[in-house]
């Protein structure tokens, strides 16, 4: 089956490059608009292009600027979810959000999705399975290819998700046409799910938790060593000249936390060349053919 990508691909060539540039450059004075001006203009701009819809359309990377992708794991978890969604917004920064099926339980949680999968170009929503790993039973998840497959389908489906973006859950997993780097015991699902068009996203950094959801490094710390990385200082990053971010929602339920999100924020986005983009935009995910 075709991912979105091709799907777009297909379209029309030359108006697509055309577009794709376009959308580029919208999204990302889209970001600042919303941070410090209630210009609409990138709206006006979005809504010429004739693209069937934003998700998955490529974006050209600036070689000047580096990527910075946001991605959040295991909601709907309220107040987490909705701290964060606020936060990004009120920053008018773009991030991904790694939704679980089973969390969805309730209208509240349903809202929150609802509103998550209609946020975009600002919010872009993926695949963390149905049951997250048969609830952190991970051996037993993994060992079995064609339920674990199953699972994330089922979550594809209950969450009414338009891209084929998936995390794996409690794997640093990392798939795309093909190419699989992870732990072993995840690489079968992986490919599975490779194969059908998903792409695996992992993560080249994690703000870690302490007792289920207290952020472990303060913003500044954090912050740093998201620079130090982009700077060439770190740890490699998996794709050149972008990080991606995991954290959780669920660590911003309180207010001292949910400002602790908002100083990391704001200390990255005193580097201009750092531009929050939506994994959409991953280069493992624009580059599938
Ligand atoms: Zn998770």
């Amino acid at each position: 089956m075709l991912n979105f990508t091709s799907t777009v691909r297909n379209f029309s060539l030359p108006a697509l490059m055309a577009a794709a540039i376009l959308v580029g450059s919208t999204g990302c004075k889209n970001g600042k608009d919303k941070q410090n001006t209630k210009d609409s203009t990138s709206k006006v701009d979005s809504a010429s292009i004739a693209i069937p819809t934003g998700l998955g359309s490529p974006i050209t990377y600036d070689p000047n600027k580096r990527y910075i992708f946001l991605a959040f794991d295991d909601g709907p978890q309220p107040p987490g979810t909705i701290n964060c969604k606020s936060i990004f917004h009120e920053e008018g920064v773009k991030a991904t959000f790694f939704l679980v099926g089973m969390h969805m339980f309730d209208p509240l949680r349903k809202r929150i999705v609802d509103s998550l999968n209609n946020s975009y170009p600002e919010f872009v929503t993926g695949n963390h399975s149905t049951s997250h790993g048969f609830r952190d039973h991970y051996a037993s998840f993994y060992k079995n290819v064609d339920s674990a497959v199953n699972d994330v389908l089922k979550a594809q489906n209950d969450l009414n998700l338009k891209l084929k973006i998936a995390r794996l859950p409690g794997m640093n997993t990392w798939a795309s046409a093909g190419e699989i780097k992870g732990p072993n015991s995840s690489k079968n699902v992986a490919k599975a799910l490779d194969s059908l068009g998903y792409t695996i996203i992992g993560w080249d950094i994690e703000w870690q938790f302490i007792k289920g959801s207290t952020p472990k490094q303060g913003a500044e710390q954090l912050a740093a060593d998201v620079n130090k990385m982009l700077d060439g200082n770190g740890m490699p990053t998996y794709q050149q000249n972008a990080i991606v971010l995991l954290a959780h929602d669920r660590m911003f339920a309180k207010p001292q936390y949910a400002d602790s999100l908002r100083k990391f924020i704001s200390i990255l986005k005193q580097d201009k060349r750092n531009v929050f983009e939506t994994l959409d935009h991953y280069p493992t995910v624009q580059n599938r053919k």
